[in-house]
């Protein structure tokens, strides 16, 4: 059994808890940094990425989330949770914990097509087709040569892995699949 944290101060955590308890492993909510010890991996949610990077400072738990992240704790950031994990935010100075070498952006799909689900394949985690959904999405625009591309959807990168740290742009926890989560658990 594994122990798999969620950040836990905004936005979809408890989805991502549900579904690690439902394979078998302990979901743990993450809001203090002594939470931070003895995990597994960590899940960084979907939600508003400038809301939870201020959470990030105000709790004080950032600095030893970039500490541990760099030390190899794996991390998953879906969405909003891509944001934070990105060294670049296209057209915003500022980044969160600027640990991946990838460049995002934000709302990336526009007003026209806010939400949008699709179902394909992504060879690195299965043969068979994962239910996509994409709610006022980023997508990344480019990436350094250590990132490992994992999927494009319409030509846009939605889905990278850098050694300890996996992002997507889409919503595994708003399905009833769990197959990405048993990928990273
Ligand atoms: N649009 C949000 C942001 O920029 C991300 C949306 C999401 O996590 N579903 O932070």
């Amino acid at each position: 059994m594994k122990k798999i944290g969620v950040l836990a101060l905004q936005g979809a955590f408890n989805e991502h808890i549900e579904i690690i308890k439902s394979l078998g492993h302990e979901g743990i909510e993450i809001r203090k940094t002594e939470q931070l010890n003895n995990l597994d991996g960590i899940i960084l949610p979907g939600g508003e990425s400038t809301v939870m990077g201020k959470l990030l400072d105000d709790f004080q738990i950032k600095e030893t989330l970039i500490n541990k992240i760099n030390n190899g704790l794996p991390v998953w950031g879906t969405c909003a949770g891509m944001i934070l994990l990105a060294k670049d935010i296209d057209g915003d100075e500022n980044a969160h914990l600027k640990v991946m070498d990838i460049k995002v952006k934000r709302n990336a799909y526009g007003s026209q097509l806010d939400s949008f689900v699709t179902n394909e394949v992504i060879e690195e985690i299965s043969e068979k087709k994962i239910p996509m959904v994409f709610i006022r999405a980023p997508y990344i625009v480019d990436i350094d040569e250590k990132v490992d591309l994992l999927h494009k959807v319409d030509g846009n990168i939605v889905a990278v892995r850098q050694g300890n740290m996996l992002a997507t742009s889409f919503h595994p926890e708003l399905t009833n699949d769990t197959t990405f989560h048993e990928y990273f658990i």
